[in-house]
C-alpha cells in the first residue's frame, strides 16, 4: 500500500450465516471490505472457509469471549476495524403466562441486547485505533410498536434501539457512529414459515405500503449506508427498512394495490 492508498476495509458482521447477516456479508466483500463472519451455527459459515477475504469464527455473540475473539481475528488477519454489524438475533412469541415463559424472555433478551451491548464494547477500541468508525445494530419494527404475542421480542428490540441512542452519544466524539435498522418483515429461514403460510404472509403483505416482505439484501444496503461516508452525520438514529409498513396505522391495502382510499 502506497501512502496515498487507502487500505481495504473491514468490518464484523454477526449472524452472518444466514438471511440479513449473510446478505450485509456478501454486500461489504462485493464492494472489497474484508469481513469477519460471526455465527453461533458452524454450518451458516461453512462455506466461507477457503475465502481470503472471510474470516469465520463460530461462537455466542452473548459471550465476550466470542465478541473479543472476532474483533481480534479482524486485527490479526485484516490489520484494522472499521465497522460492526451487530445483527444476530432471534425472537419467541407465545403467551407471558404459558410455562417457561420469563426463560424465553431472558435468552430473547440475551442475545439481542447483552449480544448487541458485549460487541459494541467490543468493537470500540478497534474502531477508535483506526479513527473512528460505524456500527450499525439490527433491531426491528418489532422494537418500534408491538406485535401479538412478541411481547419478548418487541421489549428486546425496544431495548436495541435506545441502547444505540445511549451509546451513539458516549461515543460521538470519537468519530464511532452507533445507528440501528428497524427491518420490517423480510425473508428469511427466521420467517420462511410465515412468508409460506398459506394466508399470513400475504395478509402482512397487505399492510405494507409497498406490498411485499422485503428481501435480505434490501436491509443490507441500508447497513452498507450506514457504515458508509455518505452517513457521515448520522449517529443515534433508528432508520426503518419496512416497505412504510410503520408509517401505516394498520389499514389493510385493498387486495389488487392501492385502489380507492377505504372509507
Ligand atoms: P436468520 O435466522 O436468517 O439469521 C440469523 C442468524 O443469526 C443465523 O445464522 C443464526 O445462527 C445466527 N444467530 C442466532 N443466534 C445467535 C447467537 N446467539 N450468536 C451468534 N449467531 C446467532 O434471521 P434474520 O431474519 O436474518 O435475522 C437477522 C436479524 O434481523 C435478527 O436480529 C432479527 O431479529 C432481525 N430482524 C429480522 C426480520 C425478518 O423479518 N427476517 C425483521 C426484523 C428484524
Amino acid at each position: 500500500m502506497s501512502a496515498t492508498e487507502e487500505p481495504t476495509r473491514v468490518v464484523v458482521v454477526t449472524g452472518a450465516g444466514s438471511g440479513i447477516g449473510r446478505a450485509a456479508l456478501d454486500l461489504y466483500t462485493e464492494r472489497g471490505w474484508n469481513a469477519v463472519a460471526v455465527d453461533i451455527s458452524p454450518a451458516g459459515l461453512g462455506d466461507l472457509a477457503d475465502r481470503p477475504d472471510v474470516a469465520a469464527v463460530v461462537g455466542d455473540v452473548a459471550s465476550e469471549r466470542v465478541n473479543a475473539q472476532a474483533v481480534a481475528t479482524a486485527l490479526e488477519r485484516f490489520g484494522r476495524l472499521d465497522a460492526a454489524v451487530l445483527n444476530a438475533g432471534y425472537g419467541g412469541g407465545g403467551p407471558i403466562e404459558a410455562p417457561g415463559a420469563l426463560d424465553r424472555l431472558a435468552e430473547v433478551l440475551t442475545v439481542n441486547v447483552l449480544g448487541a451491548a458485549a460487541g459494541i464494547r467490543a468493537a470500540a477500541p478497534a474502531l477508535r485505533q483506526s479513527g473512528g468508525g460505524a456500527i450499525v445494530v439490527t433491531s426491528s419494527v418489532s422494537g418500534l410498536r408491538g406485535d401479538p404475542s412478541t411481547w419478548a421480542y418487541n421489549a428486546a428490540k425496544a431495548a436495541q434501539i435506545n441502547l444505540v441512542r445511549g451509546l451513539a452519544i458516549d461515543y460521538a466524539a470519537e468519530d464511532i457512529r452507533i445507528n440501528a435498522i428497524a427491518p420490517g418483515g423480510t425473508v428469511t429461514a427466521m420467517t420462511r414459515s410465515q412468508v409460506e403460510h398459506p394466508t399470513f404472509g400475504a395478509t402482512i403483505a397487505r399492510r405494507i405500503p409497498l406490498g411485499r416482505w422485503a428481501q435480505p439484501r434490501e436491509q443490507a444496503e441500508a447497513i452498507f449506508f450506514l457504515t458508509s461516508p455518505a452517513a457521515s452525520y448520522i449517529t443515534g438514529t433508528v432508520l426503518s427498512v419496512d416497505g412504510g409498513l410503520s408509517a401505516n396505522g394498520g389499514i389493510l391495502l385493498p387486495p389488487a394495490g392501492p385502489g380507492e382510499p377505504p372509507g
